[in-house]
């Protein structure tokens, strides 16, 4: 069996495995992704592919899969201009650069994108023609494979659900639109629209239980007090399953995939909330087509998106031999 050296390049931590292609992790490391400091992010890579690599002994390593989150040119391993948590990657040949100094053929991919595919391959999509996967994390993410094929779009866009607007004249998100899903339902969303919600309010329950400081109130904490029935917690936590409950009509109505799976660091937080989302849902979209379509909610896991990074290399050469 071969193996593959597999990287998940986040904004705060990058994780790196050599993964079978069963999926099975058969070592795995993980570090800041800016350990160097500013501009260190291809360093960091590199260093975890030579450790591993030394790691490995006789394990035979096929290939290098990364998955990076910016938008990425993937036929040409390309991250593209949209790289806000790793600036220095902007425009930067990532598949050449790793393939010319480790002697292994490297593919690159979004950071969902990948983690799309190793839902399908390896774990809740299985068996799946079409997926779709929502990953709320601190931003908001998407991948789609649509009757066996990832879809990247004429530009490397595709699957950016996060920041498709459900609220037209809605606030503005940090993506230059307004009303996107991401302003209501990540981590980053929900912890600034209830950090808004109680300026000036300093009786709030809420700003207590974050020590005063509205800064310091997290979507974890948002979602602790709204369990606790705390009225802006309440408020924010509805929302938020409203805009996913809109979404997954979007994508039902759409797409009708077999499978939406939501992951993603916000995705344990949301697995209580599945009937609420569900019947948000049902709002909108057709009654037959969501019955069809099976949504799980599975909380996020970097491993995941590490395996995605292997799936990624299987998938492209199967694609590619035809
Ligand atoms: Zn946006």
């Amino acid at each position: 069996m071969t193996s593959i050296l597999a990287v998940d390049v986040g904004g705060t931590t990058t994780a790196a495995g050599i993964v079978t292609s069963s999926g099975e992790v058969l070592r795995e490391r993980q570090v800041p992704t800016h350990g160097g400091g500013p501009g260190t992010t291809l360093a960091t890579i590199e260093r975890l592919i030579e450790t591993l690599r030394a790691e490995a002994g006789d394990v035979p390593l096929a290939a290098i899969g990364v998955g990076v989150p910016a938008i990425v040119h993937a036929a040409a391993g390309v991250v593209g201009e949209e790289a806000h948590n790793v600036p220095e990657l902007a425009g930067f040949p990532l598949a050449r650069s790793l393939s010319e100094r480790f002697g292994l053929p490297a593919f690159v991919d979004n950071d969902v994108n990948a983690l799309a595919l190793a839902e399908w391959r390896f774990d809740a999509g299985r068996g799946a023609r079409s997926l779709v996967v929502l990953a709320p994390g601190t931003g908001f993410g998407a991948g789609v494979i649509l009757d066996g094929r990832l879809l990247r779009g004429v530009a490397g866009f595709a699957g950016e659900f996060g920041h498709t607007p459900v609220k037209f004249d809605g606030p503005p998100c940090w993506c230059g639109g307004r009303g996107c899903l991401a302003v209501y339902a990540s981590g980053r969303g929900i912890a600034e629209a209830a950090q808004a919600r109680v300026a000036g309010h300093a009786e709030s329950p809420l700003l207590a239980a974050a020590g005063g400081a509205a800064q310091r109130i997290t979507a974890e904490l948002v979602f602790r007090a709204a369990a606790d029935g705390e009225p802006v917690a309440t408020a924010v936590v509805d929302e938020a399953c409203r805009a996913l409950g809109a979404m997954l009509a979007t994508i039902v109505n759409g797409l009708n995939p077999d499978v939406v799976v939501v992951t993603g660091g916000v995705a344990a937080s949301l697995a209580a909330l599945e009937k609420r989302i569900l019947a948000a849902a049902a709002e909108h979209a057709f009654a037959r087509a969501l019955a069809a379509t099976r949504i799980t909610i599975v909380p996020g896991d970097k491993r995941v998106t590490m395996r995605g990074a292997a799936a990624l290399v299987l998938y492209e050469r199967e694609r590619r031999a035809g």
